[in-house]
C-alpha cells in the first residue's frame, strides 16, 4: 500500500500488508517467541524495557518527523509523543520486579497467588495516535512476559515499523514484538479469530470494537477496548471564562480534532453564553492551520481525502463560525464552530475532525443531563471556580476521564478509558498490568 503525506500527498513509503496467512506465521513465532520470553529473569527484562525506551529517546526527534510526516501531527505533539513513548517504557519497565503475587493464610495450608502473563497479545491501532497507542499496549504487555503483535492502521504503519526496529537493537528477542502492517478485515480480523492469540487491544471505532466484542466473546478472549468518544466541555457562568474560552478551541482541534478525547460539545450556562462566544470566536479565529513542520503550527490536515469528504458530509447549514486554512495539496478542514440543536447529527455523532458543536444549559441539572445523553462516555472537562460544584459534576458525568479546570486527559501513570460504548477496561497506571496476567492460585496443605 502506498503511504502518503497527508499534508503534501506525497509517497512516503511502499508497506507490504500481511495477508491472514502471514498472520498466522506470526502467531506462531510468537508463540514459540513466549516460552523464552515468560522466563526471561524480571531484572533482565525490566533492563531490556530501559534499553529500548533509551533508544526511543536517542531516536526521539526522527520519531516525531516520521508521526508528522505519516500523520500529520504538529511538530510540536510529535515530540511529545516521543517521549511519552519513551516515558511508557520507562514506567513499565518498573513492573517485572515489582508484579509479585500474594500469600494467603488459609485452614490447613496456604494459597499462593501467582500474575502469569497471558501468551500472546495482538495490539490493533488506529491512524490518530499510531505511536503512542500501541505503545500503551505493548509496554505493560511486554512487562508482564507476554509476546506481542502490532497490527497499525492501514495508513500510518511507519513509527510502528521503526519502534520495532529499535526493539530489536535494544536486544528484545526475535518473536517478542511484531509489527505486522494490514488491512483491518484480513490481518486484524485474522488476529482477533486466531485461537493462539489470547488477548486482544483494540482502539478504534464503536462499531468495529463491537464486532470485535462479539467475535472475542465467542472463544472467551480477552480484550480491551478503547473507542470513540463525543465529549462535554462544561462551562459554567462562575469560571474563569477567558481562561476557559481561550483553551477550548486546543481541546477539541488539537490533532485536527482526531482524538477519541476530543471535547467536541462545549456547553455553556446560558448567563454567559454571549460572552464566551465572543471569546471563543476570537481564539478560534487564531488557531494557526499549516504545515505542521514549522514550529508555530498549531493544527495540521486531516489523515485522508476519504476522512475529509466524511468530515465535510456533517456540515449542512452555514457554520457559526470558521477559522482558515490552506488551500492547495493536502487534505485541510478549517477550525469550525456549530451551534445545532442538541439531537441534530453534529451534535450527537463523533466527528473525529476540527468541529466542535456548541450548546446552552440553564442549571447543573441540565450540564448534566445534556452531557450524558450520549452512547459514549470518555472523557470531558468542567470549568467552575466552586469546588462543591466541581466535585458533583465530576461524579455525576459517565465518563472515564474528567478534568476540572484543564483539559488534560492522558498522563501515564494514571488509568485512561472509557465508559459506557467508549471502552472496556483501562490501560496506562499501575492497574493495566492486571489486563495483561492471570491470577493463578496455587494451595499448598501443611497436614
Ligand atoms: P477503525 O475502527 O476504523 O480502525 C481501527 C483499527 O482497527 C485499524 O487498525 C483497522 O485496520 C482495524 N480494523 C478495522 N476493521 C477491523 C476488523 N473487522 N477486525 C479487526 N480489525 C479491524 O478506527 P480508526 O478510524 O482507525 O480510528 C478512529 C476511531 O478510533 C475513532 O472512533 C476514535 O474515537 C477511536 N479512538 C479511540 C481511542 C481511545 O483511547 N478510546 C483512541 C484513539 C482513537
Amino acid at each position: 500500500m502506498k503511504i502518503v503525506n497527508p499534508a503534501t500527498e506525497d509517497v512516503l513509503a511502499d508497506v507490504e500488508l500481511a495477508d491472514a496467512a502471514e498472520v498466522d506465521r506470526a502467531v506462531e513465532r510468537a508463540r514459540k517467541a513466549y516460552q523464552g520470553w515468560r522466563d526471561v529473569a524480571p531484572g533482565d527484562r525490566a533492563r531490556l524495557l530501559r534499553r529500548f525506551a533509551g533508544l526511543v529517546d536517542a531516536h526521539g526527534d526522527e520519531l516525531a518527523r516520521l508521526e508528522v510526516a505519516n500523520a500529520g501531527h504538529t511538530i510540536g505533539n510529535g515530540r511529545w509523543e516521543a517521549g511519552n513513548v519513551r516515558d511508557v517504557l520507562h514506567f513499565y519497565a518498573g513492573a517485572p520486579e515489582r508484579n509479585h503475587g500474594k500469600q494467603i493464610p488459609v485452614p490447613g495450608g496456604v494459597d499462593i497467588t501467582f500474575q502469569e502473563p497471558l501468551g500472546v497479545v495482538g495490539i490493533i491501532v488506529p491512524w490518530n495516535f499510531p505511536m503512542v497507542i500501541m505503545t500503551w499496549g505493548l509496554a505493560p504487555a511486554l512487562a508482564a512476559g507476554n509476546t506481542v503483535i502490532v497490527k497499525p492502521a492501514e495508513w500510518t504503519p511507519l513509527t510502528a515499523l521503526r519502534l520495532a526496529e529499535l526493539a530489536l537493537a535494544a536486544g528484545l528477542p526475535e518473536g517478542v514484538l511484531q509489527v505486522l502492517p494490514g488491512a483491518g478485515e484480513v490481518a486484524g480480523a485474522r488476529l482477533v479469530e486466531h485461537p493462539g492469540v489470547a488477548k486482544i487491544v483494540f482502539t478504534g471505532s464503536t462499531e468495529v470494537g463491537k464486532e470485535i466484542a462479539a467475535k472475542a466473546a465467542a472463544q472467551v478472549k480477552r480484550v480491551t477496548l478503547e473507542l470513540g468518544g463525543k465529549s462535554a466541555n462544561i462551562v459554567f457562568a462562575d469560571a474563569d471564562l477567558e481562561k476557559a474560552a481561550k483553551t477550548a478551541p486546543y481541546a477539541v482541534f488539537d490533532n485536527a480534532g482526531q482524538d477519541c478525547c476530543a471535547r467536541s460539545r462545549i456547553l455553556v450556562q446560558s448567563s454567559v453564553y454571549d460572552d464566551f462566544m465572543a471569546r471563543l470566536a476570537e481564539a478560534v479565529r487564531g488557531v494557526k492551520v499549516g504545515d505542521p513542520l514549522d514550529e508555530s503550527t498549531e493544527m495540521g490536515p486531516l489523515i485522508s481525502a476519504e476522512h475529509l469528504d466524511r468530515v465535510r458530509g456533517f456540515l449542512t447549514g452555514t457554520p457559526y463560525l470558521q477559522g482558515s486554512c490552506p488551500e492547495g495539496k493536502g487534505y485541510w478542514f478549517p477550525p469550525t464552530v456549530l451551534t445545532p440543536g442538541v439531537t441534530d447529527r453534529a451534535f450527537t455523532e463523533e466527528i473525529f475532525g476540527p468541529v466542535v458543536s456548541v450548546a446552552r444549559f440553564e442549571d447543573e441539572a441540565e450540564a448534566v443531563q445534556i452531557a450524558n445523553d450520549t452512547p459514549y462516555g470518555l472523557s470531558g472537562s468542567i470549568w467552575t471556580r466552586d469546588v462543591g460544584r466541581a466535585l458533583r459534576v465530576a461524579r455525576a458525568v459517565e465518563s472515564g476521564a474528567l478534568s476540572v479546570n484543564s483539559h488534560s486527559s492522558v498522563r501515564y501513570w494514571t488509568p485512561f478509558g472509557g465508559f459506557k460504548q467508549s471502552g472496556l477496561g483501562r490501560e496506562l497506571g499501575p492497574d493495566a498490568l492486571a489486563a495483561f496476567t492471570e491470577t493463578k492460585n496455587v494451595f499448598i496443605s501443611s497436614e
